[in-house]
């Protein structure tokens, strides 16, 4: 079993949801300073009143990593739920910054323990009940990492960073990471992700497509009242958000943008004989054009606010999730389909994937584009069994050693002056 293979069994076993990634932070930070990287953490690599979404059980999920036995230097930069790292490697020659872009979080799902399953079959299934590696960020971690070993050897030219960020589901961590300024100076960025429905020994050096997305959290407060003495005396915060979720679906559509809205989830405590009181709803919106999403929302928050007003009762609105539409440079997408067409075990360089998920890397390559830099949106092939976010999604670990040698190929080229 190679390290990559290791280091990514490692990672599944103890999945964490965004912002909790205490123990993934410390498995990659102790490798990166075995390595003699520069070690980035906490406040050094993200804004944190500009993360999204940030969980309630943040504070108990650190105390048990702690307990757990992660090392408390570490974990004293991660308080409040700011993980992540970033290591920096300084080569030999002077050169070229370029960064390369992993995700690290894992998803609240409940991994299958169906003997089908690989990970439950060789006993690397996940440890945790309610949380699962479903999208393969343990493999894009791992995949870095393996990047990182082999640039131990300082053989290049320039500096480069790894970015191992957190919170991608969701579309939380990404804006945070970004404002750090952590990329500031890269003049070329590299994001990956495995699978995404490209075959093991398959290469895209580019996406298109991706949507731009704003995740909403809508929370309707009434009064209660008794529905059989005084239903009068109420305002039904259900209601309200039952008629919301209808009109949300009914917004108007666009002429230039591919457009997609979701009401996802209804919560609202009560019983039959109560007119309720409160009800949250969670939704989003996404177009492949940012300025049609923000649209979108426009519309979406005077459905929700047309149906409070309608029931009598408020609406408060939260953005709890948000990434622009991901946009790849064409030159550097060029120069990574030269470099993957020399490493042996890429089999199939394709053109550009596309791609209707979201991704916050978006954040990422709109700062670096900003500064001058260019980035683009990796595509390892990794075949599959299972779709992404299901329980019984797992990938091909052949895929890994591939998208190491790619990414090792890429960035001694680029790093070069
Ligand atoms: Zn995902
Ligand atoms: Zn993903």
């Amino acid at each position: 079993m190679n390290d990559e293979v290791t280091t990514r069994r490692a990672v599944h076993s103890v999945p964490e949801p965004g912002f909790g990634e205490y123990q993934t932070t410390c498995l990659i930070a102790a490798r990166l300073g075995e390595l003699g990287a520069d070690i980035g953490l906490g406040c050094e690599i993200l804004v944190p009143e500009l993360r999204m979404g940030i969980p309630d059980d943040v504070d108990r999920r650190w105390q048990q990593a702690l307990d757990d036995g992660c090392d408390p230097e570490i974990m004293a930069a991660l308080v409040g739920g700011l993980t992540g790292v970033v290591g920096t490697f300084h080569g030999q020659r002077p050169g070229r910054v370029v960064a390369v872009r992993a995700d690290i979080d894992a998803l609240p799902l409940t991994e299958s323990d169906s003997d089908d399953h690989l990970p439950h079959r060789l006993g690397f299934a996940s440890t945790r009940p309610t949380a699962m590696h479903a999208c393969g960020h343990d493999g894009n971690t791992a995949i870095v990492l393996g990047l990182a070993r082999r640039l131990a050897d300082r053989n290049f030219a320039g500096t480069i960073k790894l970015l191992f960020q957190p919170a991608e589901e969701g579309l939380r961590g990404g804006r945070a990471m970004a404002a750090s300024g952590v990329l500031d100076d890269v003049d070329d960025l590299i994001c990956i992700h495995l699978g995404l429905g490209a075959a093991t020994g398959t290469v895209y050096p580019r996406t298109d497509g991706a949507l731009a997305s704003v995740k909403l959290r809508a929370t309707f407060t009434g009064i209660a009242a008794h529905a059989g003495l005084a239903p009068e005396r109420g305002r039904s915060a259900l209601l309200a958000a039952a008629a919301a979720a209808l009109s949300v679906h009914s917004v108007g559509q666009h002429g230039r943008a591919t457009t997609r809205v979701n009401v996802g989830a209804l919560h609202c405590p009560g019983g039959s004989n109560i007119v309720p009181a409160t009800a949250t709803l969670l939704l989003e919106a996404r177009a492949d054009d940012t300025e049609a999403c923000d649209l979108l929302v426009t519309r979406i928050t005077a459905a929700l606010q047309g149906s409070a007003t309608a029931y009598g009762v408020t609406c408060a609105l939260e953005t709890v999730g948000q990434a622009p539409a991901v946009r790849c440079d064409a030159d550097l997408a060029a120069r990574v389909a030269e470099a993957a067409r020399q490493v042996s075990s890429v089999t199939r360089v394709g053109d550009s994937l596309t791609d209707r998920a979201s991704d916050d890397a978006a954040w990422l390559l709109d700062r670096v584009r900003t500064h001058g830099g260019r980035g683009t949106y990796v595509v390892i092939g990794s075949d599959l069994a299972g779709g992404h976010h299901e329980p019984s999604f797992d990938f091909d670990e052949s895929a890994l050693r591939i998208g190491v040698d790619l990414l090792d190929r890429v960035v001694r080229t680029l790093g070069e002056p």
